[in-house]
């Protein structure tokens, strides 16, 4: 259920593709009998589940508890609570246009319509989303759940400020067309709301207008955390995009080294003649032992990518989907952490300085981290659950092999996270509590207020919602 849809997959194949706008309606939802068993990506937690495969989302949400896109979440955020009798929607076959205006940008589609297939729709029409998440296998549907970030939030901000209209099928089951001017409650409170309030039909986004398909970046190895903290803030003040990789392994002097990257559209000189072409993925055909992906081949990884990268500044051209998508080069690569999978750590802090002592506690409890990645925010999303604020996040991978001392680590991670006026990003939680969610997002009781709102039967529910007291 996590892999990109058969349609998405046709799409990688070709160049330039006609809008998906021919008319087809499911008679009927199409789903199994059986439940069966849904995952998030960090494979953590399985929940059986009633699911609905269709591509009429007004018919499919009628009674349904929750929407799910490419189940990108990584972990109980795209699930239902556990035991629910009604069905999910999978909304990846419902991914039409359902208008576009080539003069302004302005694209309206339906909520299963994955990033992968807009990259294929629009690159070459010189058009691409004003946001992108680290992958291409996620819908717009979910973009605008989860409100996601990307490397330029810093100056372009979550993705609902690109948002200008959404359909959405409220829990109380009417289906409405929210604005920044009508029902502008719900459609803020849907951005980065996880599902909890409706199910977003439609949504109408903005395009950005780019000066070629191809990317400019400058890279640059740096020796310690606080230079590689310097190195972001310097970049930032001047790039679009930028990201640092950190290597969590290094001991001593070298705690902390790791790569800064800035990047920016290339200039149309600077561009290769041809357009990019759309990259395939080597796949995993099979899930890898649990435990495998532990602290001697993490440390292995991280040194390898370190000393890789050399120690001279590189300035390249580079491919789009390279620079925002590498990890896509490899399909289900998440099963490279066995059944027992891995969870994502990704917390937001507004001084960047404390980080040394966040990465302290990591490492003394026995953490280790490939993916580790630094992102600066800019302004606070509009959305009363929307994750980034002023500051900088930071992204972890961590094995769950040792299950309880994640979960211990997570815990002790929050703690630090909530004194320092930090938060944690849902779409990757996994073991946030009530108590700590509460004291992280103050806007809380404005999200509960149109919730109650839009759903006063509570009819919308997801695992997460439980976890976290959301009712
Ligand atoms: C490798 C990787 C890299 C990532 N990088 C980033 C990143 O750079 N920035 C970032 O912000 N996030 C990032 N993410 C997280 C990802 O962008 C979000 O989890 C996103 O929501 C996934 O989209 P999806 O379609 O898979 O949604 P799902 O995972 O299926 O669902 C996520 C949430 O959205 C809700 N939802 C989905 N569709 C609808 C709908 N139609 N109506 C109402 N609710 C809906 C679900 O109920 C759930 O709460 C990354 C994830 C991965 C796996």
């Amino acid at each position: 259920m996590n892999q990109p849809s058969q349609r998405e997959e046709a799409a990688d194949d070709a160049a330039v593709l006609p809008f998906p706008t021919a008319a087809r309606r499911d008679a009927e939802p199409r789903g199994p009998a059986t439940p069966i068993e849904l995952e998030g990506w960090g494979r953590h937690p399985r929940v059986m589940a009633v699911a609905a495969d269709s591509d009429d989302l007004r018919r499919a949400s009628r009674d349904a508890v929750l929407s799910r896109g490419l189940g990108r979440a990584y972990s109980d955020a795209a699930l239902p609570p556990e035991g629910s009798t009604r069905r999910v929607v999978l909304t990846p076959r419902a991914d039409r246009i359902v208008a576009f205006d080539e003069a302004t940008g302005i694209l309206r589609a339906e909520a299963g319509l994955s990033l992968s297939t807009m990259r294929n729709l629009f690159l070459s029409r010189g058009l691409f989303t004003p946001v992108s998440t680290g992958t291409r296998h996620v819908t717009l549907g979910g973009m605008v759940a989860s409100d996601v970030h990307g490397k330029n939030h810093h100056v372009a901000g979550c993705f609902g400020r690109h948002v200008r209209a959404l359909l959405i099928r409220a829990g109380d089951g009417r289906v409405i067309e929210a604005t920044p001017t009508q029902h502008a409650d719900l459609f803020y409170a849907v951005q980065g709301g996880m599902g909890l309030i409706g199910h977003i039909l439609e949504v109408e986004v903005a395009l950005e207008r780019l000066p070629s398909p191809w990317i400019y970046e400058e890279s640059e190895r740096l020796g310690s955390l606080g230079a590689v903290i310097d190195a972001l803030r310097e970049a930032s003040a001047s790039w679009p995009m930028t990201v640092a990789w950190v290597d969590t392994s290094a001991r001593g002097g070298k705690a902390g080294r790791g790569i800064v990257m800035r990047g920016r559209w290339a200039t149309p000189d600077e561009a290769p003649k041809q357009p990019p072409r759309v990259k395939g993925a080597i796949g995993l055909p099979f899930g890898l032992p649990s435990g495998l992906v532990g602290p001697t081949t993490i440390g292995l990884m991280n040194t390898l990518w370190y000393t890789r990268h050399g120690a001279r500044p590189r300035k390249h051209i580079v491919h789009p989907e390279s620079f925002y998508w590498p990890l896509d080069g490899i399909g289900a690569w998440n099963r490279a952490y066995g059944r027992r999978g891995f969870t994502q750590y990704q917390c937001v802090l507004p001084d960047a300085q404390l980080y040394g002592e966040l990465l302290d506690i990591f490492r003394k409890r026995g953490g280790s981290s490939f993916v580790t990645v630094f992102k600066d925010c800019g302004e606070q999303g509009q959305g009363p659950l929307s994750f980034p604020k002023k500051g900088t996040t930071l992204a972890i991978d961590i094995p769950l092999h040792r299950f309880e001392a994640v979960r211990a680590l997570c815990h002790e991670l929050n703690a630090f996270v909530v004194a320092n006026d930090g938060r944690i990003y849902l779409a990757k939680d996994a073991f946030t509590t009530a108590q700590d969610f509460t004291k992280m997002y103050p806007r809380l009781p404005e999200f509960l207020e149109a919730r109650r709102k839009y759903d006063p039967d509570g009819r919308i529910d997801s695992a997460q919602a439980h976890r976290l007291g959301i009712r």
